[in-house]
């Protein structure tokens, strides 16, 4: 029985050559520093993948939530 995880699919092979791809951290302090020496905003997150960390420039919501000053 072959069981097949409907979560993954396209969206794992996806992360696969994005992983190919994209530069690698080995670890969050790493990624952390390249996104502070970035001059776009960047985030980070863990690979399923390769274990590592990459960075992405894609937000899920294209506002930045601010503070709001008086
Ligand atoms: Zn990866």
């Amino acid at each position: 029985m072959a069981a097949s995880p409907s979560t993954a699919g396209i969206d794992l092979r996806t992360r696969l050559s994005i992983c190919a791809k994209k530069a690698r951290y080995a670890n969050e302090a790493d990624a952390l520093s390249a996104v502070a020496k970035a001059t776009i905003t960047l985030r980070h997150y863990a690979c399923d993948r390769c274990g590592q960390f990459h960075l992405t420039s894609r937000t899920k919501s294209k506002r930045i939530p601010r503070p709001v000053t008086p």
